[in-house]
């Protein structure tokens, strides 16, 4: 190589390697997509609005949710692993991302290998409800009159893997009884039909039920958290209702494509833990019943819980003689 020569092929590649530098630096230049795999108006939603609003500041553009419900949020999440692994669409769901492998024979995506993980978001609990018009008033009532009338009470959920799956699952076990269950996008538009007294019971998270338990819309009978929550004091838990042991509490992480940049992944996983520890954000998540899992929020925790609660279900659901859909 001539001397030139030599000089031009090191300008070149400082021009490329500044090209790069300057275009990952700039990321986001434009607002960045947040899949929520359920209906808009419902829990994973009410966190996710809130989160977009609390990560804007760190990114300097705003964060749109798009909520992309159905088949107990694999279609989202698979649009989410099929997206351009440029740091422009991001998935923000829950534990349902790690119970769906084992419920669905092709639930469109691979959770171990199809996305960079950013972190855990938020942890929350569930809670039994019922219409306001249902007759029993306690657990105890509850079982006894759902055992009596078996063939006329219903039970909504956000379909298959969804948490208010997961939680009716685990009741109708806990009652002794299958229950005709009625499968919505998300446990939004199955509230619509629960407060219409159009369906009888449902298991959703606190994010979603607060507002309603509070303004007494809805009949609630336990928390399944194994201690109370204390923005709901006089809800008794499963546990202490005669039904020990019986607990869920619904993680939910934020995810990109495999193969985003790392240097993108570094800004969201910074961005999640500023949006995290915003006081705004804080206090929502508390008035809606939401722990803010600050420490957990990074790739590492988010991939151990993954890791570990893939199989974990798998095992269970195999036990349980669940069949893939
Ligand atoms: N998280 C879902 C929603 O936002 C409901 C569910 O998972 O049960 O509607």
């Amino acid at each position: 190589m001539t001397t030139r020569l030599r000089t031009l092929s090191a300008i070149l590649a400082t021009a490329t390697l500044f090209a790069a530098g300057s275009a990952q630096a700039e990321y986001p230049e434009r607002p960045i997509n947040m899949v929520v795999p359920f209906a808009a108006g419902g829990p994973t939603d009410s966190v996710a609005r809130s989160l977009a609003e609390a990560m804007r500041p760190s990114l300097g553009q705003t964060v749109v949710v798009e909520n992309k419900g159905g088949a107990g949020g694999t279609i989202g999440t698979s649009q989410v692993a099929r997206s351009a692994p440029d740091g422009y669409s991001v998935l923000l769901m829950h534990v349902g991302f790690s119970t769906a492998p084992s419920l669905y024979k092709n639930p469109g995506y691979d959770a171990l290998k199809g996305f960079e993980p950013i972190g855990l978001v938020v942890d929350v609990p569930m809670t039994i409800i019922a219409r306001e018009d249902f007759p029993p008033n306690n657990v105890a009532e509850l079982k006894d009159y759902v055992l009596k009338n078996k063939e006329k009470v219903s039970l909504a959920n956000a379909g298959v893997g969804a948490a208010s799956h997961l939680c009716g699952t685990m009741l109708m076990d806990a009652l002794g009884t299958e229950l005709l269950t009625i499968p919505y996008k998300g446990t939004a538009p199955a509230m619509n039909d629960l407060l219409g007294k159009q369906v009888d019971l449902m298991c959703d998270q606190t994010t979603n039920t607060t507002q309603q338990i509070d303004a007494k819309k809805v009949k609630a009978y336990a928390v399944t958290s194994l201690k109370r929550v204390p923005t709901l004091p006089d809800l008794p838990t499963m546990d202490e209702s005669g039904f020990k042991g019986f607990q869920v509490g619904i993680w939910h992480g934020m995810w990109v494509p495999k193969g985003t940049p790392k240097p993108v992944v570094d800004k969201l996983v910074k961005s999640l833990q500023t949006g995290l520890a915003d006081p705004k954000f804080q206090e929502r998540m508390r008035l809606l019943g939401a722990s803010v899992l600050t420490a957990d929020a990074n790739p590492q925790a988010l991939t151990a819980k993954v890791t570990q609660q893939v199989p974990q279900w798998a095992e269970l659901f195999k036990k349980a003689n669940v069949q893939p859909q």
